[in-house]
């Protein structure tokens, strides 16, 4: 989508600090950490959120959470971590191309509100 944030970094279009890139995924620190660790990964694809996941789509999520657990060994999240899904209004969604936060390297709480 020309308007979308996370495609122009999934393009380069945006410089943002890639820790992973392959055919389907780029992960990247978040601009701004909510954690030690905060990297988001997200599909090359445009989907909007995570409730345009389809049968068609959703072997990329899968792949993620491959992703997600080769940069957690790296980065040093042996102890631990959480990754976050935000969707929509009430999860509080600020950009519309499906991302997982991948966050540690301190203890976390439960609930998570
Ligand atoms: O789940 P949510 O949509 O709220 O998360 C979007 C995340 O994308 C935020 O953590 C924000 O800091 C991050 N972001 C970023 N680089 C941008 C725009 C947003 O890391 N250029």
């Amino acid at each position: 989508m020309s308007d979308c944030v996370f495609c122009k970094i999934a393009q380069g279009e945006i410089p943002s600090n890639k820790v992973y890139e392959d055919s389907q995924v780029v992960a990247f620190h978040d601009l701004d950490p909510q954690a030690p660790v905060h990297v988001l990964l997200i599909p090359k694809e445009h989907i909007a959120s995570a409730l345009e996941i389809t049968p068609e789509n959703s072997v990329v999520v899968a792949h993620i959470f491959e992703v997600a657990a080769k940069l957690a060994g790296e980065l040093g999240l042996q102890n631990g971590f959480r990754i976050v899904n935000n969707c929509g209004k009430d999860g509080m969604q600020s950009v519309q191309h499906l991302h997982f936060h991948l966050l540690g390297k301190q203890q976390m709480g439960w609930p998570p509100f």
